[in-house]
């Protein structure tokens, strides 16, 4: 504990790097007990998806939902990605974490298709070192076979600065995944340090927002030029667009106005459970009876 720590250095006079040397070893040593942790945590079970809808905006209907991934570390600790996708990333544990992801989803996917909900699109957040890793098309289409999902109800989440980092070898894959039919957005759009180039280069369909555009639209001029802007992009291009981190009507209300076409965020509803995403799918008898 710190203040006996303290007290010892001040005891111990000159010897004041025994207080140093054990506060510098608490930091490594939480990283190494994180990342021994995160070694066992798929054995273990302690991973779980959560779904948030992204809704379109003219309609107000559900279009799809995105898959976030979620660390239940211990009974009091649910563990958000932030905290630990960077962690996993470097050390590799993203590629077998990441494939339990997709099978996860698909197979969440499967059973709501035979609960008797109508198919909703579900999109997963991808990393760049699971491009690096060699395996990841022969993986995907395992999944695919394996839970018989119509691919056409998966997507893929790629940041820009993911995609700028191996050029060559992540279009290859891209063009793979595509020719698969799973669709490619860009996530976090705006953010990396990127050309444009590459929405014509890469088989993308989709431009995520990035919530820092959307956060302050009522009040900063410069935040709606530049969202308009990339809606009137993503529509010459033909490509899909989606706000990120809607939280009010007022920022539904101006993406509205400007033709922006889907939107996610705490508006609508935060990251859900299964068992609470379940609730917002619409029943396929009840479309098939139009009520
Ligand atoms: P992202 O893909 O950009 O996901 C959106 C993040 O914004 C989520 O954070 C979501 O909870 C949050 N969010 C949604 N609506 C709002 C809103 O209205 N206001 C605010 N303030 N935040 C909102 P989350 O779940 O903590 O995930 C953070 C990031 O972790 C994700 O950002 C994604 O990059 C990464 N991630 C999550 N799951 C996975 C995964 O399975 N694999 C990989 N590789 N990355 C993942
Ligand atoms: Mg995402
Ligand atoms: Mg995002
Ligand atoms: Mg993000």
């Amino acid at each position: 504990n710190a203040d006996t720590a303290m007290y010892h250095a001040k005891a111990t006079g000159r010897n004041n790097y025994k207080y140093f040397q054990p506060v510098m070893n608490e930091a490594a040593a939480q990283h190494f007990e994180l990342e021994s942790n995160l070694r066992n945590a798929l054995a273990r079970d302690q991973f779980s998806l959560t779904y948030q809808p992204i809704m379109d905006i003219g309609t107000r209907r559900l279009h799809a939902m995105e898959v976030l991934l979620r660390w239940r570390r211990n009974e009091q600790d649910l563990v958000l990605p932030d905290c630990f996708i960077p962690i996993i990333e470097e050390n590799g544990l993203i590629v077998p974490i990441g494939e339990w992801v997709i099978r996860q989803a698909c197979e969440q996917s499967m059973a709501w298709l035979r609960a008797g909900f109508m198919p909703v699109p579900l999109a997963v957040n991808l990393s760049a070192r699971q491009f690096m890793h060699g395996g990841l098309v022969a993986s995907v289409r395992r999944i695919l076979d394996e839970t018989g999902i119509d691919p056409a109800l998966l997507e893929f989440e790629i940041t820009e600065t993911a995609l700028m980092q191996h050029g060559e070898q992540t279009q290859e894959i891209l063009e793979q995944i595509n020719a698969m039919g799973i669709r490619l957005s860009i996530d976090d759009f705006g953010t990396g340090y990127s050309s444009l180039a590459y929405l014509k280069r890469f088989p993308v369909k989709k431009i995520k927002i990035d919530r820092a555009f959307i956060k302050d639209l009522a009040n900063s001029a410069e935040d709606r030029a530049i969202v308009a802007a990339i809606i009137a992009l993503s529509g010459s291009l033909q490509l899909s667009v989606v706000a990120e981190g809607v939280e009010n009507e007022g920022q539904y209300a101006l993406l509205q106005r400007n033709g922006c076409q889907f939107a996610q965020g705490f508006l609508f509803s935060e990251p859900a459970s299964h068992e609470e995403a379940r609730l917002l799918l619409p029943r396929r008898d009840a479309v098939l009876a139009g009520v």
